[in-house]
């Protein structure tokens, strides 16, 4: 049975953080739920245990303690530059689509942040996939598929594992040996759900790509580049991040779809691509009539020194969110972001431009998922209120086959 747990902060917790706060809450160990910041008294953390103990207790308090500190450490109060701000931009504005959209079969959830779709949904995440395509031809990118899968040792290389080791999802199989194979499948016979032991698995040499990019500059590992000439690149993938209990409706997935378009090559030209980009994308987002902002933005690490990094990517101006506005809420989704990296990923995978030493890279993103939420969030089911080719576009063809 669940008992209620309590754990007493010397201070308490500023507005700022909350949200970072109880989204870390979260992974704070699975003999807790439901862990939540006090609304009255932000100085005091309650959740419920099962089967609860003084040590069990004690253990979690540590727990909980150690995860609000590291917060607090890693807090930086960095200003937002607001580079574009549409959010004044009159628009239909309904109430939360989920309901209508789960209710007429449009999605379904088929289990924690995995979503079906039918073909609304799936025609507009094609729609913005195509739009997305449309305004970026003019950097002649080579299109490219990836598989979902990428190794671990790519991942380490760009240390993705320090940054963001709560939301890695790994890859495992059944170990090659014929008696644990026969053993899982005897459980198989017997157990309706049967789950395989630990130790029954061979260790994880991939994990699902959390992200496109990476792809490409793990293809690119070893290569010097000529100095000249395009070398961007674009694909759609599946991504995949695990956010335990953050994941929520369209808004925040765990298997999600994204297109990237990725720009290796010197610094100055990988920065002037991605303004390119971004200006190229805000302009048919305003033919369109959307509302939303342009933000810099910092990238959600998980541990303590990630202070570093945050003041590094806010002094740098590396990230930019685009944020379409989601009226119900009366707030607004990232749902696409410019992102450029400095050298970080020419040096960790050696790749060189001819002449001016380790490459620069840059990509832009976005979530097909959170735009085509965050589009009925804007203009709701009535499709005569729709922009026409939005209407048009949903109405003809069939879901992209990807
Ligand atoms: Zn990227």
């Amino acid at each position: 049975m669940n008992s209620p747990f309590c754990v007493e902060l010397s201070a308490a917790i500023p507005d700022e953080l909350v949200p970072d706060v109880e989204s870390k809450l979260h992974y704070v160990a699975v003999e807790v739920s439901g862990l939540r910041i006090d609304p009255i008294n932000r100085a005091r953390i309650t959740g419920l245990i099962d089967r609860p103990t003084d040590q069990l207790s004690q253990t979690l308090s540590k727990k909980v303690h150690r995860v609000v500190d590291s917060v607090m450490a890693g807090h930086v109060p960095v200003e937002t530059e607001v580079y574009a701000d549409r959010s004044d931009v009159a628009i239909p504005a309904g109430d939360n689509p989920m309901e209508w959209l789960e209710r007429d079969g449009h999605a379904f959830a088929l289990g924690a942040g995995q979503y079906g779709f039918g073909p609304l949904v799936g025609r507009l995440m094609d729609f913005f996939d195509v739009m997305f395509a449309e305004v970026h031809a003019s950097f002649d990118p080579r299109q490219y598929r990836f598989p979902a899968m990428i190794s671990t040792a790519a991942m380490a290389r760009c240390d993705y594992f320090t940054s963001f080791p709560h939301s890695c999802c790994f890859v495992h199989h059944l170990r090659e040996d014929v008696d644990v194979i026969s053993a899982f499948s005897n459980r198989a016979r017997s157990e309706s759900n049967p789950s395989p032991q630990h130790t029954e698995l061979a260790d994880a040499e991939f994990m699902l790509a959390p992200a496109v990019c990476f792809h490409w500059y793990h293809h690119l590992a070893g290569q010097t580049l000529p100095p000249s000439g395009s070398h961007s690149a674009t694909a759609v993938g599946k991504c995949f991040r695990y956010e335990s209990g953050n994941l929520r409706s369209l808004e925040r997935l765990w298997d999600f779809s994204m297109r990237e378009l990725i720009f290796v090559g010197p610094g100055d030209k990988v920065q002037e691509q991605r303004r390119k980009s971004m200006e190229a994308f805000r302009a048919r987002l305003d033919g369109l009539g959307l509302a939303y902002t342009i933000e810099s933005a910092t990238d959600p690490f998980f541990v303590a020194e990630y202070e570093t990094r945050t003041r590094f990517q806010a002094a740098f101006k590396l990230k930019y969110e685009i944020r379409p506005l989601l009226p119900y809420k009366n707030g607004s989704l990232a749902a696409g972001s410019f992102n450029y990296h400095q050298d970080f990923f020419g040096r960790s995978f050696d790749i060189n431009v001819e002449g001016a030493g380790s490459a620069h890279t840059a990509c832009t993103a976005i979530g097909l998922e959170r735009w085509a939420f965050a589009f009925l969030c804007q203009f709701g089911p009535d499709r005569s209120g729709w922009p026409r080719e939005v209407a048009e576009f949903v109405a003809t063809g069939p879901i992209t086959v990807r």
